[in-house]
């Protein structure tokens, strides 16, 4: 048993001092609100920790319904965080009948019946089903695509785990006549020090997935196009350097697409309307490629489609689709519909992509004079296959 009783503050010190940094990380990524909730419960719980751990056994059961409540209050908190992480719900209604229940079972057995044990197990029971409200919520709706969302919800689950194992820990390993110097012994500080290398594991990954997460959206804005969604050049680039490299054949095709008159458009019905047009040409070419294909947004009203297929005339095929779907497609902002022009080239080799794309330019050029609102394809691409 540690013989400075003082030692026991290090743990409830260290939960503040957590909770400070969950917070500082928040000052940072504002738009992460859920770290507020967490940093709260980290907070919260450090005083009835520092407190119980300096209390003598005759003061405990006038703390009990105090203490109680603030380690329901940093549990709900938390767990609260984490559903608001991944959008799902901490039930605040059942909680606080959770709370409540708890509260007045804690309140009996300190005034009425002084039974450590028992409070021991009404809290540690209360404190689980708080933990275990969010849950259902989560796995619901969140998907753990990489080791670290996997990891912060295995921590999770410990700290839902720690809530069972901890009253079972003392009813088991705690002598029912020395239960009064529970906060004295070691297995106190033991349980202590359990708890603070849970929560420490948790804050971490918390924190390392956080930032993972800004960096990912950081990433995809950089990415992608702020109106369409689409990819933008640069990703493009990048993107079609993998995709040339990967496993062949069939092989691909580039498709360039231009809105027709898209300026006349604009002048009609504004920007803004035009804007709503460029969203709508970006959806229909979407709709009509695979997951493997790219689609790209490369500034105005152009845009250009790597397909993966066959043959050029196959990818005629595909841009003849697209570019009756987008006659067909009403936009309500213009009242009617647009119509776009198309050239179609074959790629040779990533190397070849500059040049595709210029003699998919060209064969818009021509589509573009020979009237609008068709698909000129590269014959000459079907006999160099
Ligand atoms: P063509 O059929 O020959 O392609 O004629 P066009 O009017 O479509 O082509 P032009 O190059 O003359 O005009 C393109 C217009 O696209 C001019 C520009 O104001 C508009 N534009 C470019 N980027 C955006 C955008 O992000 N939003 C909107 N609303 N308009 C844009
Ligand atoms: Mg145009
Ligand atoms: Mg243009």
């Amino acid at each position: 048993m540690p013989s400075d009783p003082y030692f026991a503050l290090i743990v409830p010190a260290c939960s503040l001092l957590l909770g400070v940094a969950l917070i500082a990380c928040w000052t940072a990524m504002r738009q992460q609100r859920y770290l507020l909730w967490i940093a709260a419960g980290f907070i919260v719980v450090a005083f009835p920790l520092g407190a119980q751990s300096l209390m003598s056994n005759n003061q405990l059961p006038n703390w009990a319904v105090l203490a109680g409540a603030l380690y329901l209050g940093s549990v709900w908190a938390i767990s609260r965080g984490m559903a608001e992480r991944y959008g799902g719900t901490a039930h605040p209604r059942v909680a606080l009948l959770i709370a409540a229940v708890t509260l007045a079972l804690l309140y009996y057995f300190s005034a009425v019946s002084d039974k450590l044990w028992l409070r021991i197990l009404i809290l540690n029971a209360g404190m689980f089903l708080l933990r275990v409200l969010p849950v259902r919520s989560i796995l619901r709706r969140a998907v753990f695509t990489n080791g670290l969302e996997r990891l912060l919800w295995a921590s999770y689950l410990l700290l839902v785990a720690n809530s069972v194992v901890r009253p079972l820990a003392i009813i088991i390993l705690m002598p029912a006549e020395h239960m009064g110097e529970l906060t004295q012994s070691g297995l106190w500080r033991a349980m202590l020090a359990v708890n603070m290398l849970i929560g420490l594991a948790y804050v971490l990954t918390l924190l390392a997935s956080s930032v993972r997460n800004i960096l990912q959206t950081l990433r995809n804005e950089r990415d992608h196009d702020a109106l369409t969604c689409l990819l933008n050049r640069r990703s493009f680039w990048e993107s079609a350097q993998q995709c040339l490299h990967g496993p062949r054949p069939p092989g691909w095709a580039l498709l360039v697409c231009d809105v027709d008159h898209f300026k006349a458009v604009n002048d009609a019905w504004g920007h803004a309307a035009g804007d709503r047009v460029l969203q709508i040409v970006g959806q229909t070419l979407l709709q009509q490629v695979r997951q493997e294909d790219l689609v790209a947004r490369f500034g105005g009203e152009e845009f250009v489609v790597l397909l993966r297929c066959a043959n050029v005339s196959d990818a005629a095929g595909v841009a003849e689709r697209m570019r009756r779907q987008l006659a067909q497609t009403h936009c309500h902002a213009i009242k009617g519909a647009v119509t776009a022009s198309f050239g179609v080239a074959w790629v040779l080799s990533f190397q070849d992509l500059p040049q595709a794309l210029e003699r998919a330019d060209g064969l818009l050029y021509q589509a573009k004079k020979s009237g609008r609102n068709q698909v000129i394809y590269d014959v000459q691409a079907i006999g160099r296959l």
